[in-house]
């Protein structure tokens, strides 16, 4: 059973993320001994609270020793689970990660300043997290002590940012007021803060379900190779989603054929069942007789069809120096599949940066931009919404060898 949970941490620069996630670590007891000890020491020192940003300068120090990495993964625990905080540097960074698939968030926390209040960041914020499909949100009310603790200034923060939110159909599980640096309901209750009956920050995140494991959703195993050994054909690949045994019936997509498995087998034998994660072989009743069984066909339950389609629209993130132009024809990469698409349709080109729309029908889409993507692909492919499978709900765009483009279909 998994009992971590991972939500991205976002807020407006200097609304106190560094601050806040430096007292998530040290009021659970997470920063090595040694850190520890240099909090407790600088806060004994300056007769206060310490900085807690410097605890994230130290992070940030090791992010910078692994350059390969440009998303820091920070732990700690609760009495409940274990969490790992995503923080990227930037949303760019963050939405391209998301897209790759190089990091996966089951909610967010939003972070925003009570003195200072919604920023146009936050819309973009927003935006990012309902495209990814980040259902999950806790709102906080940072730095409540800069407003005198104020119920009504919270009050009016809060109205806020459910508005904001339920422009994107996003609505908070809660909104809570903290004061990071002191620590007001982060990890203790807050004694100045008596109007306010919710939970504190530690409670809320308890409250977050972690998603739904892989191994619950539909049967997906995309075919990454095929083997001949001693007359045995074996179709090798990594489960995405789901389960599958022995006896079980399948059928590949987009190729439309149904297919018994007769083992499941794994470099230690074989298996009784494998799960959404594992990496094995399988081998099936057909045999080698199975025709057009290649590479990028995805093995599925018979009753779970994904979408099978050359006509392709998504939200495609684009990361080029060279613009995509219309008309282009381009290999799209999705799960172990490829094929040659054309650009057909650039709609809705966005400035990820200000979420504003550059053009409704683009001929263009340039570094850093967003847009919707109509594909036509010269053969079939098999696709699942982002939501339901995220493998096969993502692709990426390749030009030669590079990868170009990440994107989602909804
Ligand atoms: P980030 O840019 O969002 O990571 O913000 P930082 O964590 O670096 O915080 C920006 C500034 O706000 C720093 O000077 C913090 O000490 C200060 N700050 C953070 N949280 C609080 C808070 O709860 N109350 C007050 N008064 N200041 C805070």
């Amino acid at each position: 059973m998994r009992e971590d949970l991972k939500f991205v941490a976002v807020g407006h620069v200097d609304h106190g993320k560094s601050t806040l996630i430096g007292r998530l670590l040290y009021d659970t007891n997470s920063l090595p001994p040694d850190k520890m000890d240099e909090v407790r020491q600088m806060s004994e020192e300056s007769d206060g609270e310490p900085e807690f940003a410097f605890v994230m300068d130290h992070l940030e120090e090791e992010r910078r020793n692994r350059v390969t990495i440009d998303t820091a993964q920070i732990f700690f625990k609760t009495a409940k689970r274990h969490y790992v905080i995503i923080d990227a540097p930037g949303h760019k960074q963050f939405l391209k990660n998301m897209i790759t698939g190089s990091t996966q968030a089951e909610a967010a926390l939003l972070l925003v300043a009570a003195e200072e209040g919604l920023q146009e960041q936050t819309h973009r914020h927003a935006y990012m997290l309902a495209l990814l499909g980040i259902k999950q949100l806790l709102v906080v009310v940072n730095k409540m002590d800069l407003v005198d603790f104020s119920r009504e200034r919270f009050q009016q923060i809060k109205s806020d940012i459910t508005k904001r939110l339920n422009e994107f159909e996003l609505e908070p599980l809660m909104v809570i007021p903290i004061a990071a640096r002191l620590g007001d309901n982060v990890a203790r209750r807050s004694d100045k803060m008596d109007w306010y009956d919710g939970m504190t920050l530690l409670e809320g995140l308890d409250q977050l379900e972690p998603a739904p494991s892989a191994e619950l959703g539909p049967l997906r195993f995309p075919v990454q190779d095929i083997y001949q050994s001693n007359g045995e054909k074996i179709l090798v690949g990594r489960m995405v989603s789901g389960t599958i045994k022995p006896g079980q019936n399948i059928m590949f997509h987009p190729l439309g054929k149904t297919a018994t498995v007769d083992y499941v087998k794994v470099f230690e034998g074989q298996k009784e069942k494998a799960v959404a994660g594992e990496s094995i072989g399988l081998v099936l009743k057909e045999g080698g007789a199975l025709q057009g069984l290649t590479r990028g066909q995805v093995a599925c339950d018979t009753d779970q069809s994904p979408n099978v389609t050359n006509t392709i629209t998504a939200t495609v993130f684009w990361m080029s120096g060279e613009p995509l132009q219309k008309g282009e024809e381009i290999e799209l990469k999705c799960a172990t599949r490829q094929v040659l698409c054309k650009v057909k349709k650039i709609r809705d080109r966005m400035n990820s940066s200000s979420l504003e729309i550059l053009a409704e029908d683009a001929d263009q889409l340039r570094e850093t931009e967003v847009a919707i993507l109509t594909l036509k692909a010269d053969d079939y492919v098999s696709m699942d919404p982002f939501e339901l499978v995220q493998e096969t709900g993502r692709f990426v765009l390749m030009r030669d060898t590079d990868t170009v483009a990440g994107g989602v279909v909804h």
